[in-house]
């Protein structure tokens, strides 16, 4: 015997239960029922489990054409409006597919792989279809023992921090920088953020990497101070999940610089715009309160989300920083300067400072001389470095006085 195993999870269920009322929800799901009895022969299965997931069973089909098949016919059928007392909805599926006996021979592999593979539909756009494979296996276990290894990385202490300078617009002198994590990986060597920070947000790990973050940027710009008797600006990136936790995270960062002795304008908390714009965040409140107890607040990749300007003021908001992609086509695109040009005027008349991120030329320099840019960072100047060569180059020690 074998057959095909389909689950379909529709996309945004909650949405029109949220909007219209269960009534019309389960309505919906009635609707819904029906089109996929259309889709599949007498013979064949259609439950529903529960919630907005439907299950087909199809018998006698074990190749991919014919499959394909099918679930084209169940995702054409779903997206065809569906009127529920007269409101017009519109809906879509996420379908997984898998066969039995290739897929599983138990009933809890052959439903475990069919959520996997729906799941992978979900996570490529959704209206879609994909089937199993065992390739799709071996990424969630991959995914689970990266996950692992960060846990260890923390308690092991395999997470360093790395500081790119930030220079005045002369290109010379440095009056501030940026923290950037990197796990040095036992086996696999130094590893940058965009491999675990997203795995890391989705997993609730987040908050464990920021407090380690904050400390650690706390102690190295403390030690700074120390030695040169001068603020050097250290900026530290924040995912929007480390808000969450009602206020204890501003009192965290104002008792952590206290204990070092550092005043609080030398940290800035880097956050992207759409951050922001989440009204259900806590952020906004938080964002009042770090700047109420001095601690600064940079907006970071300014410009690829919302730039919505009413907040730079309303939020109290110390630096801008330009995204990279704007400072990368100015040389080639007068569209581009014409934004990073607005971009510093506004700025300047809100006694916002501004940096440009990402400056690897000097004809990219050039031009933010001509627009007077307050700062730039960039791989022209320096790339991201260990504390200690940041120390040995930028950190002037003070000299002893003479007694
Ligand atoms: P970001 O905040 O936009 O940081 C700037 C990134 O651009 C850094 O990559 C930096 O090395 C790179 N960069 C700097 N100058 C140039 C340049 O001239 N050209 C190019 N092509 N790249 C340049 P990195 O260190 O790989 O960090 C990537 C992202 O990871 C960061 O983007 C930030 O969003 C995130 N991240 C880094 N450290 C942390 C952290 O401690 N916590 C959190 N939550 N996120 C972090
Ligand atoms: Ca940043
Ligand atoms: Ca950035």
């Amino acid at each position: 015997m074998h057959f095909a195993l389909i689950f379909i999870d529709l996309d945004g269920f909650k949405d029109i239960n949220d909007t219209l009322g269960h009534d019309h929800g389960d309505l919906l799901l009635h609707q819904v029922a029906k089109r996929l009895r259309n889709c599949v022969r007498n013979h064949d299965t259609v439950a529903r489990l529960g919630g907005d997931e439907f299950t087909l069973i199809i018998e006698g089909i074990n190749d991919v054409e014919r499959a394909s098949e099918i679930a084209e016919k169940v995702k054409q059928s779903l997206m065809q409006c569906i009127t529920i007392n007269g409101a017009q909805v519109y809906v879509t599926g996420s379908i997984g597919l898998t066969f039995y006996p290739a897929d599983g021979r138990s009933v809890e592999d052959l439903v475990k792989h069919a959520d996997q593979a729906m799941y992978l539909s979900k996570s490529k756009g959704r209206n879609r279809y994909e089937f199993f494979s065992y390739i799709i296996e071996e990424q969630a276990i991959e995914k689970r023992r990266i996950l692992e290894e960060i846990r260890v990385a923390l308690s092991e202490d395999q997470f360093v921090l790395y500081y790119q300078p930030i220079f005045d617009l002369d290109g010379i002198n440095v009056s501030k920088a940026e923290a950037l994590i990197r796990w040095q990986h036992p086996q696999h060597g130094l590893i940058g953020p965009n491999e675990f920070i997203p795995m890391a947000e989705q997993n609730g790990l987040i908050e464990d990497i920021g407090n380690w973050v904050r400390e650690q940027a706390i102690h190295d710009a403390a030690q700074w101070y120390y030695i040169s008797g001068q603020i050097m600006q250290v900026s530290v990136n924040c995912s929007p999940l480390q808000f969450d936790r009602a206020g204890q995270w501003v009192d965290d960062w104002v008792l952590a610089c206290n204990k070092q002795g550092l005043p609080r304008d030398t940290m800035v908390i880097e956050v992207t715009e759409n951050t922001l714009m989440d009204p259900e965040s806590p952020i906004q409140q938080q964002m009042h309160r770090l700047s109420h107890n001095g601690i600064d607040i940079a907006i970071d990749d300014f410009g690829v989300g919302y730039s919505s300007l009413a907040y730079l003021q309303r939020l109290d908001i110390d630096i801008l920083k330009i995204d990279r992609s704007f400072i990368q086509h100015m040389e080639t695109n007068e569209s581009s300067i014409a934004l990073v040009r607005a971009i510093i005027t506004m700025a300047s008349h809100l006694k916002v400072q501004v940096v440009a991120e990402g400056v690897e030329t000097t004809g990219q320099h050039q031009i933010l001389q001509q627009l007077s840019c307050d700062y730039l960072q960039g791989y022209l100047f320096a790339k991201p470095m260990p504390k200690d060569q940041f120390t040995e180059l930028y950190i002037t020690p003070l000299t002893p006085t003479a007694s």
